[in-house]
């Protein structure tokens, strides 16, 4: 067996790791979407490194749109096999791969119109709500910890991760020429103690093993103590008659946020009179969900959500139905706690209550997750006082807060603690998910802790490193073949250039419409150029 990696390595995005079987059959693990900044999006349009027609199957370990996003892609290219998931995964994807297509469809014809004004093609959309629908007839749920010949001559199982609903780790065992070769994912992995789901399940045996290396060199702040921190925020704005605007992601943080909210509610600690307004009809949805494979949850999370009916477990909670409902939270008076998404503030209906909201000084604004850079979240809890919403400038006058306990992944020291549990002589451990110099770090750490086995770190299209290797590929640098190194690098500094200009010149007015949209057009050629050679 070999195993190709197309993503999430030297990146947190796109995971993808294809398993190559001596017999020719092909079975790709996760199919995720690349995100954060253009260079690495323009992965996600090409399918050629996925080989979508010669696939086998598919194994998913989590509904997140970075391990899931790219199958509707993959199935509009010519995959037509099955793509295994445990069925919470299933349930979720159903819901995500629709928001995901819509999102995707309402940019290019959002890009496609700004083309038309400068004379140039129309964009297609990366998949539409057609795709997505297609993908879903694919779903084939399996149950965590049974074991399932997914293609002649390979067992998978899947075994409980924690991270979000659904999310598993996958361990393949195959027989190639009389061998058995076991290999293990970890996926995304969670904390021992988080706020829905059990700590993640130990792998079975393996000698191979692929490890997230998101929170690699960090180490999270204690849950409870992000619990008060959330409180005390709450409790100030209730007190100050101000809003408490929190973005969220829709999977997991919400519904954990809400899981909090109601145990503080029964401890008579949440102020009785005060509304908690899910603004988001995707969290809401993942919250049936949610309700629906209540069994997943820690044994605590069940015993406390069982003493109550649906409407008495968080009995101030209300859930917009439309866009009317959302809009009015701006005119309602006095205090309200409102969740809506997205989670880092660069799109979404938070845009709306942040540009309502932000000038006051009686608001509370609280970051439950980790804000990426060039978006506005990013640059509230970085202290910013302006920022636009909506190409307007608005003053920061409310309370920043981030609350750093809320992590649905593991940290370094979780990180190493559950690989102490698989470690032994001879193990293979292949680093991934993470940003290179979190991975770096932890590589140089997990080595001297674990002297026994062996470290690496893939590349990007590269092929990972299998117990047995005679020759393991080892610590490159991460270059795209297609694209030489010396472009890349020029093109990345480009980009962040022509981002702080967009940013820059309509605000300040420094140039007319004609020559701003001239330069965008020469700048745009450039960058054409830059990554792919010639000029679209
Ligand atoms: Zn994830």
């Amino acid at each position: 067996m070999k195993i190709k990696a197309l993503g999430a390595v030297g990146t947190v995005t796109g995971s993808c790791f294809r398993l190559e079987m001596a017999g020719g059959a092909k079975v790709l693990l996760d199919c995720g979407m690349f995100q954060g900044g253009r260079q690495t999006e323009l992965r996600n349009f090409d399918a050629r490194p996925y080989e979508p027609a010669a696939l086998n199957a598919l194994v998913l370990t989590h509904a997140h749109i970075d391990h899931s996003g790219l199958v509707p892609r993959l199935v509009k290219t010519g995959y037509g096999g099955p793509v295994f998931a445990t069925p919470a995964t299933c349930d979720l994807l159903k819901i995500l791969w629709l928001d995901a297509a819509h999102i995707q469809e309402h940019e290019a014809v959002w890009k496609s119109r700004k083309n038309r004004r400068q004379g140039r093609r129309d964009v297609e959309p990366l998949f539409t709500e057609e795709d997505a629908r297609r993908a879903m007839t694919r779903l084939t749920p399996l149950d965590f910890n049974v074991d399932r010949e997914i293609v002649p001559g390979l067992i998978l199982r899947l075994t409980p991760a924690g991270h979000i609903l659904g999310a598993a780790g996958a361990h393949f065992t195959a027989l190639e020429n009389g061998r058995q070769v076991r290999v293990a994912f970890s996926g995304d992995l969670g904390r021992t103690s988080q706020f829905l789901m059990p700590p993640p399940a130990p792998l079975p045996p393996a000698e191979t093993i692929f490890l997230e290396t998101t929170y690699g060199n960090r180490r999270h702040k204690d849950l409870n103590v992000s619990v008060e921190e959330l409180l005390a925020a709450i409790d100030s704005a209730w007190r100050g008659k101000g809003k408490i605007i929190i973005p969220a992601f829709a999977v997991e943080r919400t519904q954990e946020l809400l899981m909090v909210l109601a145990r503080a509610w029964h401890e008579e600690r949440l102020p009785r009179d005060l509304p908690v307004i899910l603004d988001s009809p995707l969290a809401a949805a993942a919250l049936g969900i949610y309700s629906d494979h209540r069994r997943l949850f820690d044994q605590d999370s069940q015993t406390f959500l069982n003493q109550w009916t649906d409407g008495e477990i968080l009995p101030t909670l209300r859930l917009t139905k439309n866009a009317e409902e959302s809009q009015a939270l701006n005119g309602i008076p006095g205090s309200a706690l409102i969740i809506a998404g997205s989670g880092m503030a660069n799109a979404g209906r938070i845009l709306h209550h942040l540009k309502h909201n932000l000038w006051r000084p009686n608001c509370h604004v609280v970051f439950v997750g980790f804000q990426a850079q060039g978006t506005t979240g990013r640059r509230l809890v970085e202290g910013g006082k302006m920022v636009k919403i909506f190409r307007e400038a608005v003053r920061v006058e409310a309370r920043i807060h981030t609350i750093g306990g809320f992590s649905g992944h593991a940290d370094q020291a979780e990180l190493l603690a559950w690989l102490g549990c698989q470690i032994k002589p001879g193990l293979t451990v292949n680093l991934v998910h993470g940003e290179p110099a979190s991975t770096r770090d932890f590589h140089d750490l997990a080595q001297a802790a674990f002297p026994e086995a062996s470290f690496h770190i893939p590349q990007w299209l590269g092929y990972a490193a299998l117990s047995g290797d005679k020759d393991p590929p080892d610590l490159k640098a991460e270059t795209s073949p297609e694209v030489p190194a010396v472009n890349q690098a020029l093109s990345a500094s480009f980009l962040n250039r022509l981002d702080r200009l967009r940013d820059r010149a309509p605000a300040a007015g420094t140039l007319p419409p004609d020559q701003l949209a001239l330069l965008e057009k020469y700048l745009e050629q450039a960058e054409s150029l830059l990554l792919t050679g010639s000029i679209v």
